[in-house]
Formats: C-alpha cells, structure tokens, sequence
C-alpha cells in the first residue's frame, strides 16, 4: 500500500521524533574506520559485516529514533500493553502506520513518506522479501554485480534473513478468499503458474503466488533483527541513534569525519586516518548529504552556498557532478479495486481488532496478525516493439481502500517494475529538504505498457467472479493509460520505493566509492537499479556484495 498527498502532510506535520538512547557508547573523541550513515537496511548490513573485523571500530548512526521492542520502541496500541512488542513488532500493524501518527516517519527531514528510525523503512514497511530475478542484475547491473557476482552475497543474506510465504505459527493461511479469487482469475483463465514465488525468482513472466515476508516467527524481523543484534554484541560496534548528520567533512577529495547534531548538540565524528564514511541515508537523503558536503550539480552547490549550508567549504574544493540525485526511480501504481461475492475482505484495527483475532497473535503468533494484510502476488512482462521488456507486478491487499470499502472488496496495486524508461530527481525544495521530482511516467512509453498489460489481465476478468470498481473492466487500452496518468486516490501515488538515484558508473564507482573521492561510499537503495521486485531484498544484497568491495580496498 501506499500513502498519498494528504497522509504526506500529516506526516510532516506529525515530526520526527526525539533522540532515543544510545545503544552503545560512542564518542566524538574516538577515531572510527568506518562511519555508516543511516539504519536502515543497507546501512545497518554494511556496519554489521564491517564490525566483523574486530580490529576495525565501526560507527552506525542514525537520525531517528527506537523502532522495535528491542530497541527501546514503546509506541503501541493499548492492546500490546504489558508485552514484548511495539507496533513495529505485530505484521498487522503494518498498515497502521498511514492513519496512526508515529514518531518513526521523517516528518519535515524529507518531502516523501518513509521510515527514520532504527532500521530505516524496514521497520515500518510491509515486509514484503522477493529475490529479484537472475536477469536484473544482468541486464541492469554493471561488471562485477552481474548475478554470478551476487551469489554469495545471496547465500549470506538467505542465511542471516529468515522469511516465509506462510508467517502464521499454526501454518494456517488466513484471508484466503482474495487469494482463491485471484487465483481463479489469473491462474484459471489468464494463463498464469501458481509458484513458490522466491524458490523460483528467475521466473517473473506469468507467475503467482504467496507473498513472501522477511518474519522472525511471526514478528517483523528484517535487518534491525537479524544483523543488527549480532553486530551489537561486538565491542567494535557502535550505534548512536538521534544523530542527524549534517555533512560529511572532507580535505580535498579524501571524507575525514561527519558533522552530526547529536540531542540537539553539533558533534563531529573522525575517521582514522584509513577510514572510509559509507552514506546509507536512502535514495533521498544520501544525494542531499552529497550536495551538502559539496558534490553535486554545481547550481545546486550554489544555491547552498549562498544560504551558508555548505559549511564554508570553497567553490575551489566543489566536486561538480549533476548525477547526484539524477535518475531517481519509484514505481508507478495504480490501485483497482476488485469486488466478488466469494471475497470476504479483512479490515485490519490498530486501536480495535476483533478480539478473538488479538488472541490468536498474542497467546500463538497465530492469525492475521501475524502477516501485513497482502494475499497475493503476481508478475508478468510486457514485451515492447523494440523486444526490450516491461515488468509489471499485482499485489492483492485484504480489503477495499478509499470510496470501495463494502465486505466483499479487496485492492490490487498494480505497479510497473524493471525496465522502466521514465526517471526523475532529488531536488532541494526552498528549506533545502529533500524530494522526489518528476518520477513517474516522464516517458509516454512506460503507461503505454502499463495499461497494455492491465487490459490484458482484464480481459480474463469476465467469468472469474471479480469486478473491478474503479475503472470500467470494459476499458480501452487509451482509457487506462489516461486513468493511471491522472492523479487520484487510486493513481499516481508514490509507492517509496525509492532508488537509483547515484547510478554505478556516474555517481558512483564499481566500487561504491563517490566520483572524486578517495574513501567516501554510497551503499542503499541509491546504487540499486529500478528491480522487477519491492526493493528491500536487492538493497540488502547490494549491501552484502557493497562489504566485500570495500573491505577489499582496506
Ligand atoms: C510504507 C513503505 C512500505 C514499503 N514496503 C516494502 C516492502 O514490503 N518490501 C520492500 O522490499 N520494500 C518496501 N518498501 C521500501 C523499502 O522499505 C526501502 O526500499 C528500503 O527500506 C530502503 O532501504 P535503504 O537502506 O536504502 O534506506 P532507508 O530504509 O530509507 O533508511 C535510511 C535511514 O537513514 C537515516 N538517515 C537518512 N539521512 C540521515 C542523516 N543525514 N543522518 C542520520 N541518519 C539518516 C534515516 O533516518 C533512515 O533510518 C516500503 C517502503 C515504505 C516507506
């Protein structure tokens, strides 16, 4: 699911919230090999693996604050009192983070909606864990991240990230209405093969299946679960939460430290002589703390200079690139609503679930709860004139969204993948906060292909049982591609999964190592190219192969 516009504002309005605890001592006076910027995933599996050489002293910092339980988050529902668990921790929860105000958001640090707080948007998201296909790495990915580059960083990930296509303790699937229909739409009449959706990842033409999700027994896990508890009990590691950086400090093209506000107080960190800063800040954020350490498009560089945000540093000293920020990706989506008499939709309660249903997830980790509301997913490819592909992926949510919420309606959100053609930028609005611009559908071709494949799979609609609410299933290809381009509740929203916006060869090097310096990384959603899957698993995996490299360069 995605927030749009209005849940944006009140994002914003809502804040960020207030430095948490250190989880470890840090100190400004210490000399660190490694600074990480941000926890969210990348971040937070770069600083995990680097903390494996115990003669290197890793700094992790993050600007936001606790998350889960076991990081001191205490945000939830009365429902969780007396519990190991805050909302964060309960998959069904997920949903909640759009109409419950959370100081896990950005707020006012970035014009988009997303996570800043300990494990970045992984602690707020879906969960949702696909492996992306052998072909995206081949096709869209540079010397030495081909797919047979990745394989072990694969292997780690699958080995340190347990996931699951059935989360449920008791092995029950829940909500399996919406599945069978879909199933009998796409898999019965529109040709599809139901399939283990990641035990086979290279196959994405046609495919549906069960979501998978990056759970540990039945509670959110991700990164903040899996690496990150590890690395906390090696005395090399050191996370420092509430420490927003302001730029990264450097001497020509060598990065020697970062400026951080630490509890309101401005705090340098310094590298040792051989360190290395790695900026996993998100694919919004890691290009605004380029810019304002003075690498970026030169008028970008100017306007900061003039409202003295660059710390003094001399145009002499600018590395002038105008990649910074440039080919930023998201999703284009588009919700249908699909409504069926075999459906029982599923409306998920922050407050108020049905009681018997908070019982199930409390006393077993059994029930809806113990998943994030999505039932189904599938994929397809749109083959252009040229043969160049499209990916196009559905997920099905339980339940109706926006003016189609009756029992009986579930929400597809139907995005274009991998192969995209349409890109926009980071800009800094006139506070110099970060945001997207221009992302979607800059290129006619990209709707085009996304209203060619949904009026494929409308055309096996008739007969299956559902019927789409929102958009006449009778619509032409011209129809759709007019309602997906035309901003609504159900079209143009931003699905934040931000990426590719420091493009290997152009921002960064083969390395992850900035153009035009020496020891300062970018290692998130940034270097990641747009993925015919959600982007947290290839993030991860770039940054297993992003630790190699780096350690490699010593
Ligand atoms: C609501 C939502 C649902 C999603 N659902 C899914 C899903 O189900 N599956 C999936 O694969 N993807 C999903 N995504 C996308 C996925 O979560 C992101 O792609 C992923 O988290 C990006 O990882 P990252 O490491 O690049 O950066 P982020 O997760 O954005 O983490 C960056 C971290 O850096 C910190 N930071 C930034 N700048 C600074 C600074 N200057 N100083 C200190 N700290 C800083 C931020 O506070 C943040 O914690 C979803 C995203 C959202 C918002």
């Amino acid at each position: 699911m995605i927030p749009f516009l209005s849940v944006l504002f009140l994002a914003q309005a809502i804040g960020l919230g207030s430095a948490s605890p250190t989880q470890s001592k840090p100190r400004a006076t210490t000399l660190y090999d490694y600074i990480v910027v941000g926890s969210g995933p990348a971040g937070i599996i770069t600083a995990s693996r680097l903390s494996q050489n115990s003669a290197k002293n890793v700094l992790l910092l993050e600007g936001g604050g606790p998350s889960y339980y076991v990081t001191g988050g205490t945000e939830r529902p009365a429902w969780l009192a007396g519990t190991n668990l805050s909302r964060v921790d309960v998959p069904g929860l997920y949903l909640s983070i759009f109409s419950n105000p959370s100081s896990m958001t950005c707020g006012s640090n970035v014009n988009a909606f997303g996570g800043c707080t300990i494990g970045g948007s992984s602690a707020i998201n879906a969960g949702l864990f696909f492996e992306p296909p052998v072909s995206d790495f081949d096709t869209y990915f540079p010397t030495g991240w081909k797919h047979s580059d990745l394989v072990p960083s694969i292997s780690r990930l699958y080995q340190t990230q347990p996931s699951s296509n059935n989360p449920s303790a008791d092995q029950v699937r829940y909500l399996q209405s919406g599945y069978s229909a879909a199933k009998n739409w796409l898999v019965t009449r529109a040709g599809y093969t139901e399939t283990d959706i990641n035990a086979n990842s290279a196959q994405k033409t046609k495919v549906f299946g069960h979501p998978v999700y990056d759970y540990n027994n039945a509670q959110r896990g991700g990164p903040v679960i899996s690496y990150m508890q590890t690395a906390l009990k090696r005395t090399n590691f050191h996370l420092q939460s509430g420490a927003l950086v302001q730029r990264v400090l450097r001497s020509g093209s060598t990065a020697t430290g970062v400026v951080a506000i630490v509890n309101g107080v401005t705090t340098t960190y310094s590298l040792s002589a051989t360190g290395r800063v790695i900026l996993s800040g998100g694919a919004l954020r890691s290009p605004e703390l380029l810019m304002k350490s003075g690498i970026g498009d030169p008028a970008v560089l100017t306007r900061l200079q003039q409202a003295n945000k660059l710390g003094g540093l001399p145009s002499s000293s600018w590395i002038n690139n105008t990649a910074v920020g440039a080919a930023l990706f998201d999703n284009p989506n588009t919700f249908i609503e699909l409504s069926g008499p075999s459906v029982q939709s599923y409306v998920y309660s922050y407050d108020n679930p049905i009681p018997a249903d908070a019982a199930l997830y409390l006393q077993h980790r059994d029930g809806p709860y113990s998943f994030a509301s999505e039932i189904s997913v599938f994929w397809d490819t749109v083959k252009r004139t040229d043969g160049s592909l499209a990916g196009m992926q559905g997920t099905i949510g339980s339940a109706g969204y926006n003016g189609y919420q009756n029992s009986s309606t579930v929400t597809l959100n139907i995005y274009g993948t991998s192969g995209l053609k349409s890109s926009g930028k980071v800009v800094l609005d006139s506070n110099f906060v970060p945001g997207p611009s221009g992302v979607y559908y800059s290129n006619p071709q990209d709707s085009l292909d996304i209203a060619t494949f949904i009026h494929g799979i409308f055309a096996a609609l008739p007969g299956s049982g559902l019927t789409p609410l929102n958009l006449a299933q009778s619509s032409s290809i011209a129809d759709i591609q007019k309602y997906i381009t035309t901003y609504s509740p159900y079209a143009e929203g931003q699905v934040n999964h931000w990426s590719s916006s420091c493009r290997f060869g152009t921002c960064v090097d083969t390395n992850t190592t900035v153009i035009g310096m020496k020891n300062l990384h970018v290692v998130d959603g940034s270097i990641v190219a747009p993925l015919t899957v959600n982007p947290q698993f290839g993030i991860m995996v770039a940054a297993e192969r992003a630790w190699e490299l780096i350690t490699k360069l010593g």
